[in-house]
């Protein structure tokens, strides 16, 4: 699907506002003019909040095209971020068109999505609209509490059989069933691939986390037409 793309900024109005963890807030947005664009399940849009300087930020669109709103989870980390945060329901943002190219071309193959904290958000808009392919995501978090849609994966696994999360915890010992204590490292994504042997790896959060994973991918020979990537900066 080619979608309309344009350098213009539209008026949002925050719709709903609710806090999704401790550093997460997710926010829900309706368009002024009444239209939501057509998106494609991975893609990001870029805010504009005028106040706070010139620079427009990016941020994973985490609804589906079957939500009427656009929804976007946002964790609070520097001035633009908590500004975003601090919108108030009936408050406006600017958004850009829906923007990108990180999402799975088909919906057949094997998916091995790996997300470091708030890179989850393109795997939970792809995991919500749902396909018949075999997916895994292996998901690391700093700590057990701050596990953005920890509550909505668990429940996206239990009703598709096709759909299993593994979860990774790095700085304490995690409360979380079944969760491994550290790092993904080699063995468990030699594991996946092993599970997941036509499968596609789609990598995405901070720069480095991203490079890490794409480094070991690349010694376990993993071809680079198989593996996506995605930085959050
Ligand atoms: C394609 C794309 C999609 C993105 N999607 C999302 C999304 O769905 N949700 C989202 O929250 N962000 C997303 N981002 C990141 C987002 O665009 C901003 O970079 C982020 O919100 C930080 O911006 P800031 O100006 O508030 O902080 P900055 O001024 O950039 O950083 C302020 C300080 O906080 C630190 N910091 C920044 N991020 C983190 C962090 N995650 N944890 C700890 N410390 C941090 C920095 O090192 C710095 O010291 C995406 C980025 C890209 C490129």
């Amino acid at each position: 699907m080619r979608l309309r793309m344009n350098n213009e900024y539209r008026p949002y109005i925050v719709y709903a506002k609710r806090r999704e963890t401790p550093t997460v807030v997710e926010l829900s947005l309706e368009p002024q003019d009444g239209v939501r664009p057509d998106f494609i399940p991975g893609q990001f849009v870029n805010i504009s909040l005028p106040e706070v300087g010139p620079e427009a930020k990016s941020y994973t669109i985490a609804s589906t095209p079957l939500d009427e709103l656009i929804v976007v989870a946002v964790r609070e980390a520097g001035d633009f971020s908590q500004a975003l945060c601090g919108r108030k329901v009936g408050e406006e943002v600017l958004l850009s068109e829906p923007l990108g190219y990180f999402y799975p071309e088909d919906a057949q193959t094997p998916r091995v999505f790996v997300a470091g904290g708030i890179g989850v958000m393109p795997f939970v808009s792809i995991a919500r609209a749902g396909s018949g392919a075999s997916t895994i995501l292996l998901y690391s978090n700093r700590a057990a509490h701050d596990v953005p849609f920890h509550a909505m994966l668990s429940e996206l696994e239990r009703e598709n059989k096709n759909f299993s999360v593994k979860h990774f915890i790095t700085r304490e010992n995690s409360p979380l069933h079944g969760a491994v204590n550290g790092r993904i490292g080699p063995e468990h994504l030699a594991r996946a691939l092993q599970d997941y042997p036509e499968g596609n790896f789609f990598l995405c959060g901070s720069i480095i986390f991203v490079r890490d994973m794409r480094l070991v991918l690349k010694d376990l020979f993993v071809p680079e037409e198989r593996i996506y990537t995605e930085s959050f900066f």
